[in-house]
């Protein structure tokens, strides 16, 4: 083989329209230097690599669906415009891809840069215009943990109940004030959080993983997962809010304090879109009050009543907020219930009227110890109704179709080219790194392709 000298520079081989020199222009990554200074001496060892090639250096594994950081270093040796972007000269070694897990094992400290990107890019994408919070569609996707089944034990564990019961309480309490205006009775007292939160439950747990959660749903596969909670601007498809959870945990936990964020931290919302795993009642009140309209997928009802003669035989008078059952006689509201599902009205019958009643047989369930017939309504049934009564709406069916194109359209491009699939690390944040860094790369493939 004959060789030829050719005199080149690095400049010279990345094509002048490639994507790296695209985002080198677009994305300022000096924030980098800011967050980082604190974990780098001046004065003592060696001089550290770069934290900003560090962070590149991860950002292509993402961008680039590289499936593992052994690989990174292969493809960065090899690629002239990775070298480009990493301002690493074809004379230089690339970081070895030890690096990266010494950089996570010695400086644990780091990974805020990763929020940091993400925030950053989303602040960007706001910036130019890309994301208008007209809508914000809301999904998860599971994500697999690096655990195998095998490592499944079975533990007794505290139940977590999140920041739900605390919303709970503020609704609870003007409930309860109201119920006083209503009925002049004695105020009952808050039921106490410390009862919930003693809660206990049955876990599958990793003994490999162990904050990762078992996640068992109709129609996913079971086994060990973490999920990714992401908030998406269906205008451009921008990830404006990434939420990590173990995979057990219901999509509904983490949605109005990721819905609250974007809101308040990264644009006004105007209204968003969901599946039916968010259709919960104090979500549609917690909405409405920050002025956003909630579309959202009805879960269907259940009657879960034993009785033969189910809710649908009492008729509710909306004038005199009373339900009257097939004997004609009135149920009052008489008390506000909290459950581990939410809060409701109870609807009680007389006692005197059930106690001679003909269809007393079919209307008492086993568990109206009271000896009268009591129905729930959730607190929230008033909005919730406001809601659903504009289901037909051309456009409630639009925002739900728009939920599903991004919501399930981003999720598949994250788990087809930026390694939403599987986890190569343990632990939460280290998911939560993994999901942030995924987000941010197809962010910014959108922002660069809709803004030159
Ligand atoms: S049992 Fe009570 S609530 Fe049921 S039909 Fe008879 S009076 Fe009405």
């Amino acid at each position: 083989m004959q060789l030829k000298y050719h005199m080149v520079t690095i400049e010279d081989l990345v094509p002048e329209n490639h994507f790296l020199r695209k985002l080198e222009a677009a994305l300022d990554l000096s924030f980098v230097y800011e967050e980082t200074a604190h974990l780098y001496s001046r004065r003592y060892g060696r001089a550290p690599i770069d934290p900003v090639v560090m962070v590149k250096y991860l950002l292509l594994v993402f961008l680039y669906g590289i499936p593992s950081e052994r690989q990174i270093e292969v493809r960065c040796a090899d690629s002239n415009a990775f070298r480009w972007y990493l301002g690493i000269d074809l004379d230089e070694r690339v970081p070895d891809h030890s690096t990266i897990s010494q950089l996570r094992r010695r400086k644990p400290a780091f990974r805020k840069v990763f929020r940091r990107l993400f925030e950053e890019v989303v602040r960007q994408c706001v910036e130019k215009g890309l994301v208008s919070g007209r809508l914000a569609v809301t999904d998860s996707t599971h994500v697999k943990a690096n655990a195998s089944r095998a490592s499944k034990q079975e533990v007794d564990a505290l139940e977590e109940v999140g920041n739900y019961w605390e919303r709970l309480d503020a609704y609870e309490e003007e409930g309860l004030e109201e119920l006083k205006r209503q009925t002049g009775q004695r105020r009952a007292k808050r039921t106490k959080q410390v009862k919930k939160d003693k809660r206990r439950s049955h876990k599958k747990v990793s003994s490999t993983d162990p904050e990762s959660g078992y996640m068992k749903r109709p129609g996913k596969p079971s086994g060990f997962y973490y999920l990714s909670h992401q908030t998406t601007d269906p205008d451009h498809g921008i990830i404006t809010a990434v939420t990590v959870t173990p995979g057990g945990v219901h999509d509904s936990r983490p949605y109005l304090e990721q819905l609250e964020y974007v809101h308040k931290s990264v644009v006004p919302l105007q209204a968003a879109a969901a599946d039916s795993a968010y259709d919960f009642p104090l979500a549609h009140r917690a909405l409405e009050e920050l002025g956003i309209d909630f579309f959202v997928v009805p879960q269907p009802a259940h009657d879960r009543t034993k009785a033969e003669l189910k809710r649908d035989a009492f008729t509710y008078n909306e004038q005199r907020d009373v339900y009257l059952c097939p004997n004609g006689k009135e149920l009052r509201r008489k008390r506000l219930y909290r459950s581990g599902s939410g809060l409701f009205w109870e609807y009680w019958a007389e006692k005197k009227d059930c106690g001679s009643c003909p269809l007393r047989q079919k209307c008492l369930n086993e568990t109206d110890k009271a000896g009268a017939r009591k129905l729930q309504d959730s607190y929230f049934k008033t909005v919730v109704q406001e809601h659903f009564s504009r289901r037909w709406e051309p456009d409630y069916r639009e925002a739900l179709k728009q939920r599903q194109i991004w919501c399930e359209g981003t999720f598949a491009a994250q788990k087809w080219g930026h390694n939403l699939t599987r986890l190569l690390r343990r632990g939460l944040e280290a998911a939560e790194d993994h999901c942030l860094l995924s987000a941010a790369a197809l962010n910014l493939k959108r922002m660069i392709k809709h803004s030159v």
